[in-house]
């Protein structure tokens, strides 16, 4: 029985671990996408490192792209098993691999006009929509919290990773040949306590060895200012004393709903003045409607909410966008509004042209709410750069520029430590942590010692360990 790391090792992108039992059977955690690694990164992702055909079957956290991205060309190179998810996490994939889907084909068709211009040779997207149809064909779900046996010698249980919808920690009962019981955890990514939509992670059953994340192994999150009350007072400064646009950047899957409940708790209470508010997203707009109709995954005071506000989602003068010409249309209203638009970082999507056409203005606000990585387009307008290049074209930075830095996805070390404190570490064999800059392993792994965690490696590429 082994355990071998194929992905998130050096980086945090392109998870995928690969377990092989005693009779040879192959398991797949998850299959996801590189992401952010500058040229090299549509090399790594061609390359899987193993072969497909040879994988029985994939387990998968969480519909995020750097967990799930890669499943199209598993199953286009010849994958023939299943691969399991949670149910909310099928429904929110289907959208996401479509998405990527579209991206692929839509660069590749950029980069080919080029390569056709100078005679080379044209390339193939990774994958195409029509990939991503056959591999939603291979999905099996299995619900949180019910324990399902792949075969004689894999056993799956879910538990809710409180990270993004139908995220989930995977927890597996591995039989080996002298039919001893051997537990693994894989913790996927591992959301925060105290979310406004979701959950908090659950506690698990006691494992033998943990694959766990080390996303901010080594951070802390900014102590919860009122971000409520700031958003609140970025609206009323941006939409009445200046009469300008705010616009908040936001990804689709999370962002955009917290900022949109927010709001709507705003509206309930009476102080949201009276101005149009526009999500401009197909894809945001989709993931909303996943989010309707999977109330159940939400947290209890959200539960709570709904029993007086049956959509958090939605209330007078919010409008969800998907057609183009309306998008547009937004740029010719001269009218105070919000728009919430995708991507988070800002270098893709309709954000950028509504950046474009309101970034040199100073009546207008652009408000920042997730993680842009170095470089983004994101990033230069956090830092307040004087001038920015959207499209190629450059454009006075004029418009204000407001942080609120207490979103976010995934737990801290605390709270990682929360996590794993469900745990008699005296009974855990190994640790390995994955998903992460190496400094926040080495400093995640050093605080684990500390704490009397025995044994805490972190794994490089491909390497093998013995489970036992
Ligand atoms: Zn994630």
């Amino acid at each position: 029985m082994q355990v071998k790391f194929i992905g998130a090792t050096e980086t945090v992108t392109g998870s995928k671990h690969l377990i092989q039992t005693d009779k040879g059977f192959m398991v797949l955690l998850d299959c996801g996408l590189y992401q952010g690694l500058g040229k090299e990164t549509t090399v790594m992702n061609r390359s899987l490192g193993f072969d497909p055909e040879k994988i029985d079957a994939v387990i998968l956290s969480h519909a995020h792209i750097d967990h799930s991205g890669n499943l199209p060309l598993l199953v286009k190179q010849g994958f023939l098993g299943t691969i399991y998810c949670t149910p909310p996490t099928l429904e929110v994939v289907e959208v996401l691999l479509m998405d990527s889907a579209k991206i692929h084909e839509n660069d590749i068709e950029f980069v080919n006009k080029r390569r056709k211009q100078n005679n080379e040779e044209l390339l193939e997207p990774l994958y195409t929509t029509k990939d991503v149809e056959r591999c939603l064909k291979h999905f099996k779900t299995i619900p949180y919290h019910a324990e399902f046996y792949l075969n004689d010698e894999v056993s799956l249980l879910y538990t809710d990773a409180g990270h993004i919808l139908g995220s989930a920690v995977v927890n597996l009962k591995l039989i080996d040949k002298t039919n001893k019981i051997i537990r693994l955890t894989f913790s996927g990514d591992v959301g925060k306590y105290n979310d406004m939509l979701l959950r908090d992670p659950e506690v698990f059953p006691q494992a033998d060895y943990i694959i766990c994340e080390s996303t901010y192994g080594d951070r802390l999150h900014e102590v919860d200012i009122d971000a409520e009350m700031h958003l609140l007072q970025v609206v009323k400064n941006t939409c009445l004393e200046k009469k300008g646009k705010l616009i908040i950047p936001a990804f689709s899957l999370g962002r955009t709903q917290e900022i949109v409940f927010v709001l709507d708790k705003l509206k309930n209470k009476g102080l949201l003045p009276n101005i149009k508010i526009y999500v401009d997203s197909p894809l945001s707009t989709n993931i909303t409607n996943i989010m309707r109709k999977n109330v159940t995954c939400f947290n209890d005071k959200l539960q709570e909410y709904i029993k007086t506000d049956p959509d958090p989602f939605g209330f007078s003068n919010l409008v969800y966008i998907r057609e183009q010409v309306d998008s547009m249309a937004l740029n010719k209203n001269s009218e105070p509004c919000i728009i919430i638009s995708a991507s988070g970082m800002m270098d893709a999507g309709r954000i950028k042209h509504h950046l474009a056409h309101t970034i040199s203005d100073s009546k207008n606000t652009i408000l920042v709410v997730g993680y842009c990585t170095p470089n983004s387009l994101g990033r230069k307008i956090k830092d307040k750069e004087k001038n920015v290049k959207i499209f190629g074209e450059l454009f006075e930075l004029n418009a204000d520029v407001e942080v609120i830095d207490s979103y976010s996805a995934h737990a801290d070390y605390n709270e990682l430590i929360r996590f794993l404190s469900c745990q008699d570490k005296t009974k855990i064999k190994k640790m390995f942590l994955v998903h992460g800059d190496l400094e926040a392993k080495i400093s995640f792994k050093q605080k684990l010692l500390t704490l009397g965690y025995l044994d805490v490696v972190i794994p490089n590429r491909n390497e093998p360990f013995v489970l036992s």
